[in-house]
């Protein structure tokens, strides 16, 4: 290891050779002065590397790890005593005053030295990014009927029913990209395949599992995989949502080659490598922003043929009105509600409906008269909140495409199903350029 360090240490005063203030070379030493140990030194090359230039964030990720690591470690230090000494006064009400306990190692046999760990992540942790036994199933999916069918085909029939696979040789799908505008069913249909194969649900959100620290970021991600890898081969299945498989806009920052990142990107292309085959591991990925997943992740496994989920269409919203409504004294005109909530994402109906059930609920209290949901507690409800999320967000996607072109021009198969929405929007900018341009 020494020996890599002392070539990389070669690299960097070659680069400082050919131009003198070279933050690269700066940075490269301080990172060789962390691993030998010398963090004053590596402390000092950070803030050269930031003189030179005071955005080189990777410096500035370092700086700020060794001050949070040195706090961490006192508070390790702090609860390896406490625990030792917890452990030594119950050793003593079992075996009198001689009795002794077995120091684990690491964890206060040598108090120097933290308990080396494969992972940066708890258990704990792994549980909060998390793990869940899911309770929905596909009836709680309004429309989306074809992709229920696909996920029955693909993943429950393989995983419920091994033997008819087998007999067929038929093998079991590993992954799938999910994509479309927000709010529209792709987390649930994670949740509802679980449910349905009775499976834990793992849930890998990449900006929670970010960490400033070189290095961290891999092991977190590595933890979560191995976690459900875990799971599968003790349960024989496991669904494992990468959600907002975009997160840290990987293909954006990629281009500027920092290595953090890129590190990011290899470890999670080795974990979806390494998964594909793993029996009984369902991975489905899920974003709003197809284009920002980096090409090579797509081209990992099934991922590579990505599915949309579209908005809610007039049919899907009348049935969504009548799910949500399900059971409750209601006179409502699904259809003309329908007609005008166009730009609404599933989670905007269900807050609508919420708002008219308390109109109907103050309409009994306060007449004491039974009543019911009406079109009219709709209607009002309507007037009082804001527009459907959508118009918002494809007036986003709009306004990206205009400053970055590369949306549309590099991936027209995933921007194909968004353009026919983004089409009927634009920004009030592009709205008052356009209608100058007609006058
Ligand atoms: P996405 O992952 O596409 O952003 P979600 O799946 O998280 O959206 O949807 C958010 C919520 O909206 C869900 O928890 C559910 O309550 C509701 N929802 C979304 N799609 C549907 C659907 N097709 N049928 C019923 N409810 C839905």
């Amino acid at each position: 290891m020494l020996e890599s360090y002392g070539e990389a240490k070669e690299d960097a005063y070659r680069l400082l050779g050919v131009q003198r203030r070279t933050a690269d070379a700066f940075y490269l030493l301080g990172y060789i002065a962390e691993k030998e140990g010398k963090t004053t030194l590596a402390v000092e090359l950070y803030r050269e590397v930031l003189r030179v230039e005071p955005e080189y964030l990777p410096a500035v990720m370092r700086l700020d790890k060794i001050k949070t690591g040195q706090e961490e470690e006192q508070k390790y230090r702090t609860l390896v005593e406490e625990a030792f000494e917890y452990a030594e006064s119950l050793c003593r009400d079992v075996f009198g005053e001689g009795g002794t306990s077995n120091k684990p190692s690491g964890a206060g046999g040598d108090k120097s030295k933290p308990a080396q760990s494969d992972t940066v992540m708890s258990m704990g942790m792994i549980l909060s990014v998390g793990k869940q036994i899911p309770s929905k199933n596909f009836n709680d999916i309004v429309g989306l009927d074809t992709l229920k069918e696909r996920l029955f085909e693909e993943f429950i029939l393989g995983l419920n029913r091994p033997d008819l696979f087998e007999r067929y040789h038929k093998t079991t799908s590993a992954a799938l990209l999910l994509y479309g505008p927000p709010g529209c069913g792709k987390t649930l249909l994670a949740e509802a395949l679980a449910g349905e194969l009775d499976s834990s649900l793992i849930r890998l959100k990449l900006d929670e599992v970010f960490d400033m620290y070189m290095g961290n970021t891999e092991k977190n991600i590595h933890a979560v995989f191995e976690e459900a890898r875990r799971e599968a081969s003790q349960h024989k299945k496991c669904v494992l949502l990468i959600d907002e498989f975009d997160g840290l806009g990987l293909n954006r920052v990629g281009s500027t080659h920092q290595p953090i990142y890129r590190a990011i990107e290899s470890q999670l292309l080795v974990e979806l490598t390494n998964s594909s085959n793993h029996p009984g591991l369902v991975i489905l990925a899920a974003t709003n922003r197809p284009w920002d997943v980096d090409p090579t992740l797509k081209r990992s496994g099934r991922l590579s043929d990505p599915v949309y989920i579209p908005p809610p269409d007039t049919d899907t919203r009348i049935k969504l009105l009548k799910h949500y409504t399900q059971g409750l004294p209601s006179e409502v005109e699904y259809e003309r509600i329908a007609q005008l909530t166009e730009d609404y994402s599933a989670p905007d109906i269900v807050k609508l409906v919420d708002k008219a059930k308390t109109k109907a609920i103050l309409r009994e209290y306060n007449s004491g008269q039974p009543s019911a949901l009406t079109t009219q507690d709709l209607l009002d409800a309507l007037s009082e909140l804001p527009k459907g999320t959508l118009t918002a967000w494809y007036n986003d996607v709009y306004s990206e495409t205009q400053t970055n072109p590369a949306i549309p021009r590099d991936y027209p198969e995933l921007y194909h199903d968004i353009a026919k929405r983004v089409k009927n929007h634009s920004s009030p900018n592009e709205q008052a350029k356009h209608s100058v341009k007609t006058a």
